[in-house]
């Protein structure tokens, strides 16, 4: 039977690599439903003409001309502003790839969500600003959650395997860019510098989150939600190699992990084809050409993202999405040349600080406006820190 998906994010990493999934496919095998990116009119409209999905939105509604002109000889819709991408969300779709970066993917995601039908998460940013809110939503709408992000798909398929007897999730990290640089040199760290991730190719925002370790913070915080375990029962280690990308720990002393290459498209394909396995175009494990395997504990005195966001997640309430706006303002202050590579950590930090003195971080937003007004106003007090550094 065809499957109608949607792809929110569809001009980005991910979204570029769940359409590759697609253009493999035997004919038939998918309908494309809604299409979603940012602004870039000329990639989207490439994507719509090659899938013919029926409805396709951009979130900047100045490239609506554009976006009319060029697919005018077709019958796809189309649409601009937050609003249509919340209504290409909403589109009955039996998967949807949630692919949007940041929390500016909440409501799209949650949209999605809303239809009960199975989401696929890469959207990490959803869940670290407003993880209360839309678990609920998750839990009130009967989606199925498929994690996409490599670790959380590897623990997902451990877990479907062992249920019981869980002890501690394991979170694999590569490390980064950085992972061997001397404090000194993260000093002096340029944009191109981190945006060159040794192991894996992502887009921009997750490159540098990589490189401050702040991902591996976001995905603890995104871990702890998606199988509800807390701070101390999720370790993280660095493992340069990236094969394995993510373990469980059982009571009796078991350990069971997921092993690939460091290809998205893996778990993207498994969260596609779930319940059944789909092939990706990954390439192969070969055991007898890897040298070694090895682990490191993660230096948060190097790169204390990790540490913030464990603090973050250990206070609750608002810190989670207070942590999160900043980071994603401060990155974007970092790739804009206004803030150097440390200062992005400073700058989160002394925007939770800043928070705890003024209205500490009292309880979780609980509905979707609270999330974006508080993250709205951490946003305001970075920018506040970066004019004053
Ligand atoms: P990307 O920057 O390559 O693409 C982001 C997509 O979102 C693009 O289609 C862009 O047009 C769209 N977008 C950006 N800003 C938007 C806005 N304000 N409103 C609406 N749409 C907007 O990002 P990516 O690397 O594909 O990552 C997407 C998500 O997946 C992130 O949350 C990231 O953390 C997560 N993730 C990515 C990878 C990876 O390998 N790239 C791995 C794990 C998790
Ligand atoms: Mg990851």
């Amino acid at each position: 039977m065809t499957k109608r998906i949607s792809v929110l994010g569809s001009t980005g990493s991910i979204g570029k690599s769940t359409l590759d999934i697609v253009r493999r496919s035997p004919v038939g095998t998918y309908q494309l439903v809604a299409l979603t990116a940012n602004r870039s009119v000329d990639e989207i409209v490439a994507q719509a003409l090659e899938f013919q999905p029926e409805f396709v939105a951009l979130a900047d509604i100045e490239q609506e001309p554009a976006l009319k002109a060029k697919l005018a000889d077709t019958n796809i819709e189309i649409g601009v502003g937050p609003e249509a991408l919340i209504e290409a969300a909403r589109r009955r779709a039996d998967f949807t790839m949630a692919a949007i970066i940041g929390s500016a993917g909440l409501e799209p995601t949650l949209a999605a969500v809303e239809q009960g039908q199975h989401v696929g998460l890469a959207n990490k940013e959803c869940l670290v600003c407003a993880g209360e809110t839309f678990m609920a939503a998750v839990r009130r709408s009967g989606a199925k959650l498929l994690p996409v992000d490599s670790e959380h798909n590897a623990i997902f398929q451990v877990l479907e395997d062992d249920p019981k007897g869980v002890r501690r999730l394991i979170l694999t990290a590569s490390g980064g860019p950085f992972r061997e640089a001397s404090l000194e040199a993260l000093g002096k760290v340029t944009r191109a510098d981190a945006l060159n991730h040794p192991v894996w190719s992502m887009g921009a925002k997750i490159s540098i989150d990589s490189a401050t370790l702040m991902n591996k913070g976001l995905e603890l915080i995104e871990a702890s939600w998606l199988f509800e375990r807390p701070s101390a029962e999720i370790d993280v280690i660095v493992h340069p190699q990236s094969i394995i990308h993510s373990m469980v720990e059982y009571v009796d002393g078991s350990v069971l992990a997921q092993l690939g290459s460091p290809d998205m498209r893996t778990p993207i394909a498994y969260s596609m084809g779930w319940p059944a396995r789909i092939s990706a175009p990954v390439e192969r494990l070969d055991f007898a050409k890897i040298s070694g395997l090895t682990f490191f504990e993660p230096d948060t005195t190097k790169f204390p993202s990790l540490r913030l966001a464990r603090e973050a997640l250990e206070a609750g309430g608002q810190a989670p999405c207070v942590l999160n706006a900043a980071n994603e303002q401060a990155v974007e202050a970092f790739l804009q040349g206004e803030i150097s590579f440390l200062d992005i950590a400073n700058v989160v930090e002394s925007t939770l600080n800043a928070f705890v003195k003024f209205s500490s971080f009292g309880c979780a937003p609980d509905t979707v406006q609270a999330v974006l007004s508080l993250d709205k106003s951490a946003r305001t007090t970075v920018d506040e820190q970066i004019v004053n550094l």
